[in-house]
């Protein structure tokens, strides 16, 4: 199969690493710089599949730094945002900060901001208008636990969070918007969704912001599966026609391995 079948690949693949609570400020710098020298060796082409890392927010400074300094082309991210813009919330970081430190993405709503830090999908929705106040493309995350899986009701739920998170969002705005379908049960878990249930999801939500927006709108979002993905299951599932991509939580972690999912395309005719 190649990349062009379905068109899909109009809209630029996305490969985001989320390095959670690891990779210190100047552990993170060496696994950037190492990183790059794999994708660069590999010639991989950034045009072609964009790369983000979403560090801890203290690596951030050293981050844009290293990627300023050595005209790399990976792109960076926060792990969340203030819904707030300044003011007396302490230990919160605004989307300005973000923004001033040359961010592009923020991630919204991981589940585990959703269930450690109670986030509700209406503190969400006020965190995505921040994201686009500061400039930032939010990339929000949304998807069932088990118990709704079992139930039968993980389509309807994750639509559910989906309309509570775009609520009030411009035709501009959701159109840069990208969605992360990462089913709790499937994080951290080695648990991995089939690619037919990544597809399910993805297709329900693009059909939903069709409705919401309209269907150019829809097909312009970029949707990404995430959830226990390895360099062994990225392929299948990004060959997904909806699936635009990955969010990857413990495979970014390793360089070969992270960098081996960036370059899911070399392995689209043979897994
Ligand atoms: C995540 O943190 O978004 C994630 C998908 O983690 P993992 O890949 O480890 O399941």
């Amino acid at each position: 199969m190649t990349t062009s079948t379905n068109g899909k690949f109009d809209r630029r693949p996305l490969i985001a690493g989320n390095w959670k609570m690891n990779l210190d400020h100047v552990q993170g710098i060496t696994f950037l710089q190492k990183l790059a020298w794999t994708l660069d060796d590999a010639g991989h082409d950034h045009s072609r599949v964009e790369v983000s890392v979403f560090p801890p927010f203290t690596d951030l400074r050293g981050v844009q730094t290293l990627v300023k300094g050595d005209d790399l082309s990976v792109v960076f991210g926060g792990q969340d945002l203030s819904p707030k813009d300044s003011g007396a919330y302490t230990g919160d970081i605004s989307g300005q900060f973000l923004s001033r430190l040359g961010c592009t993405y923020v991630l919204v709503g991981h589940s585990e901001r959703r269930t450690i830090h109670q986030e509700t999908d209406e503190v969400l929705n006020e965190k995505v208008h921040a994201a686009y106040r500061h400039s930032l493309v939010p990339v929000l995350c949304v998807g069932e636990g088990l118990e709704v899986r079992q139930a039968g009701a993980h389509v309807e739920h994750t639509l559910e969070q989906v309309r509570r998170g775009v609520a009030g969002l411009d035709r501009a705005q959701a159109a840069d918007l990208v969605i992360a379908y990462e089913p709790v049960w499937a994080i951290g878990t080695g648990e991995v969704a089939g690619p037919d249930d990544a597809q399910e999801m993805c297709a329900a939500i693009r059909a939903e912001l069709g409705t919401l927006f309209d269907t150019e709108t829809g097909a312009k979002v970029r949707l990404l599966y995430g959830g226990s993905v390895k360099a062994a299951s990225a392929a299948s599932i990004l060959r997904e026609r909806d699936v635009d991509g990955v969010l990857v939580g413990g495979a970014s972690l390793d360089v070969s391995e992270f960098a081996s999912i960036v370059r899911f395309e070399q392995h689209l005719g043979t897994d």
